[in-house]
């Protein structure tokens, strides 16, 4: 999931103009790169950690950072191939194998897992993780726990975390308004989640059924998360974001428990859109996740997204996913994911809204938005504030140069963007095979008439 856009905490702010007056300060970066991570700014996060490395490439301190940062954005393949490095250097912190123990685990290797999680522990016993532990019965009476699918079971009755409520609920300030572009995904959202929240009554008149999920599919950072949190914003709603890694960790712990806990919880704070972020990854045919473990994971969601024990009254379920071909095809049955939305890069229109809303606010010279918007073709959303960072970052470095801080301009931007590429088409590569080899039921119809293929 990515990082809301925004502004950053009194401490990263000087944090940030420290490690620009000394760049090459690596326990300085790291402090930064830190503090990100802590703060949830995972892309910063990366960038900053990425930046570090590049100067101190055997830190081993630095690439545990990487792979936990990795980690928070859900990027699990990326986490475990620095961990898989890291743990044979000899200098690595304990953490490190705790982490890739987690890992271990969620891919269904619970026996490697043991093992790792034994050697981290022993390393550093600080790294020790209570709850791993105790839900792999390590350390204590392994003879509480049996192994499922490859994967270990707590079988103790109601562990410690019971009561835990394990997701955060955010109430979003965005609206609909502060989306750039996106106009036929946000009316489906109005047309299939709001309007039968707000008009129950008259939907029911005419016998529409009210309930299923949106899901939304395209290439990264095509503003498919920022939309979900706006529909939160949009109708004062609660909103709680799931990402895979949270759904395995409630396989691994006892999920139906817990995946049935997420969802009361989202019932008890109706309204409220529950968002599920990389939703493909719940998909059997994932090598990573054992066929049958998925198969029951998978049983599991969708008993609860049909509301079998409970009504899903006032809880408003949208997905994202980058890879809907791995999407296993029984979510997409009535009343499931039943609307499957392309979100395709922002157009130009779009484009040069979206580069406005993320420079609200900061200091502006004249800016001619189609123009910059006619130079960022295939940019997406996240690409675009890729551009007013790089632009501010610049100016920046001019005004500590100079003394004199200077408004932007249209040339400026111009000048960021060429330092960014459009990172929409390598996606649009692997849709396309998708699209002509296996458009079952014309689900991929929107790529081709895209790629103009139809
Ligand atoms: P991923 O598949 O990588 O999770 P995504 O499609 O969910 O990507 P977002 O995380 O929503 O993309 O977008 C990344 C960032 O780019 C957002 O936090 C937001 O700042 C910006 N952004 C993307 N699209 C838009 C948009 N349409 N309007 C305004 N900002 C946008």
């Amino acid at each position: 999931m990515s990082e809301e856009g925004g502004t950053f905490s009194e401490e990263i702010n000087s944090l940030r103009e420290a490690v620009r007056l000394s760049p090459d300060n690596a326990p300085l970066r790291q402090h930064l790169a830190d503090t990100y991570l802590k703060q949830g700014h995972g892309e910063e996060a990366e960038k900053e950690y990425r930046a570090a490395l590049s100067k101190d490439p055997d830190n081993a301190n630095l690439k545990l950072g990487l792979a936990r940062t990795f980690f928070r954005l859900n990027k699990q393949s990326h986490s475990l191939v620095v961990l898989e490095d890291l743990v044979k250097d000899s200098r690595a912190p304990g953490r490190a194998f705790v982490l890739y123990a987690k890992l271990l685990a969620g891919a269904g290797d619970v026996e490697q897992a043991i093992i790792q999680y034994r050697k981290g522990v022993e390393r550093d016993p600080q790294a020790a993780d209570k709850e791993f532990a105790q839900r792999h019965g390590i350390g204590e009476d392994e003879e509480d726990s049996e192994v499922v699918d490859g994967m270990r079971r707590n079988t103790l009755e109601g562990g410690e975390d019971e009561e835990d409520e394990f997701e955060d609920i955010e109430r979003p300030q965005i609206k609909f308004s502060d989306v750039g572009g996106m106009d036929q995904v946000k009316e489906q959202i109005e047309l299939k989640i709001i309007h039968p929240l707000a008009h129950k009554e008259l939907y029911e008149a005419y016998g529409k059924t009210i309930g299923g999920g949106i899901l939304m599919y395209g290439p990264p950072g095509c503003g498919k998360t920022h939309l979900a949190r706006a529909t939160a914003g949009e109708i004062d709603a609660s909103f709680i974001s799931v990402g895979i890694n949270d759904v395995l960790d409630m396989w691994i712990g006892n999920s139906e428990r817990n995946l049935h806990a997420l969802f009361e919880q989202a019932r008890q704070n109706a309204p409220c859109v529950l968002f599920f972020d990389e939703v493909d990854a719940l998909g059997a045919s994932r090598t990573d996740m054992k066929q049958n473990a998925g198969r029951m994971l998978i049983n599991q969601f969708l008993a609860e997204f049909d509301g079998v024990d409970a009504s899903n009254e006032g809880v408003l379920i949208l997905a994202a996913t980058n890879a809907p071909w791995h999407l296993d095809a029984a979510f997409r049955r009535p009343g499931r994911f039943d609307r499957i939305i392309f979100v395709p890069p922002p157009d130009t229109p779009a484009r040069a809204s979206i580069l406005e809303l993320q420079c609200a606010g900061k200091p502006l010279d004249k800016v001619d938005y189609p123009h910059l918007a006619k130079k960022t073709e295939g940019f997406s959303g996240a690409d675009l504030k890729a551009v007013v960072d790089i632009a501010i970052e610049d100016k920046l470095r001019e005004a500590m140069k100079s003394g004199i801080p200077k408004p932007m301009n249209t040339k400026d931007f111009v000048r960021a963007a060429k330092q960014q590429r459009a990172t929409t088409k390598e996606w649009f590569a692997t849709a396309r095979n998708y699209a002509l080899y296996s458009n079952q039921g014309g689900i991929y119809d929107d790529i081709l008439d895209y790629l103009k293929l139809r």
